[in-house]
């Protein structure tokens, strides 16, 4: 029996520990030394001895277990869906371009609907409800990459899944591209005032997206780029200021959200529950 259970247990470890690929693995022990190196030299190193950055460790525990028995098995039914039920719905506009075309083209398209899945959190109340959580964190590190609520891992996985049915599917990422994508996202969450240079001028560095994290009010709803910044330069959401905020987090008004990841997780629940109740409530008084 308990060998069992041990075997179980060896199983589920596994299968978890195949969600951090070895070159996204690599891209945040990189980018995580770099921080910590720049953060003792500014005597900084104090900002992660915080409990929210504990809450953010829950977080990244939590991605594996989520990507291993949500995301693949949630993929893969839709992907069979799909071709069983409307597989005219793959238009796969890449499918037939040479990598050299079709790499470019995957990622410009991607960032494209990254670009307003996430303006549409911002807009949307309900949405804003589950993504506020990312933006909680007062004290933005690395980790804070994965603070994300289950409910916004699987509308990312919906919006990704939906633009690989119009766009098509790559082969294969090569892993040196992988790793630095890994590294981008989680070096715009280190708070260090990187800015990449001539460089940022396109992609988007960590000063740019910690502006997206400022807890000003002159900077709600702006810099929603993920790894591109001519979406917010088109669409007039860029807001570039040369220097890091003052303080991150979310404004006053919206700072209602408890400490702990359960706490978290479940603030959008309860926040739907109370507005149903209260909406009951009003119809039974004027009925
Ligand atoms: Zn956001
Ligand atoms: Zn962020």
């Amino acid at each position: 029996m308990m060998q069992r259970i041990v075997s179980i247990l060896y199983d589920f470890l596994l299968s978890v520990a195949r969600m951090y690929t070895l070159p996204q693995l690599l891209g945040f022990g990189v980018t995580s030394a770099a921080v910590v190196f720049v953060s003792v030299r500014q005597r900084r190193l104090g900002r992660f001895a915080r409990r929210a950055v504990l809450t953010d460790i829950t977080y990244s525990a939590w991605f594996g277990v989520h990507a291993a028995f949500i995301t693949v098995p949630m993929s893969l039914w839709l992907a069979n869906l799909v071709s069983g039920y409307a597989p005219f719905l793959r238009l796969g506009l890449i499918d037939n371009l040479p990598a050299w075309m079709s790499l470019p083209l995957f990622f410009l398209a991607a960032d494209f609907v990254q670009y307003w899945m996430h303006r549409a959190m911002h807009q949307w109340k309900w949405l804003w409800t589950f993504h506020k959580i990312h933006h909680s964190q007062r004290e933005i590190n690395p980790l804070t990459t994965w603070r994300t609520h289950p409910v916004e891992l699987i509308y990312a996985n919906i919006g990704a899944f939906t633009a690989s049915l119009l766009i098509g599917n790559i082969k294969a990422i090569p892993p040196l591209l992988v790793g630095l994508l890994a590294a981008s996202q989680f070096a715009q969450h280190s708070d260090i005032d990187w800015t990449y240079g001539p460089l940022g001028r396109f992609i988007v560095s960590p000063r740019f997206h910690a502006r997206h994290h400022s807890a000003e009010a002159a900077d709600i709803r702006v810099n929603f780029g993920g790894l591109l910044i001519i979406w917010d330069l088109i669409f007039g959401t860029a807001r570039r200021v040369p220097e890091r905020p003052t303080a991150y987090g979310l404004v006053d008004a919206e700072n209602d959200l408890p400490g702990s990841f359960l706490g978290q997780v479940s603030y959008p629940l309860l926040v739907f529950w109370k507005s149903t109740a209260s909406l009951l409530k009003e119809f039974r008084r004027n009925t």
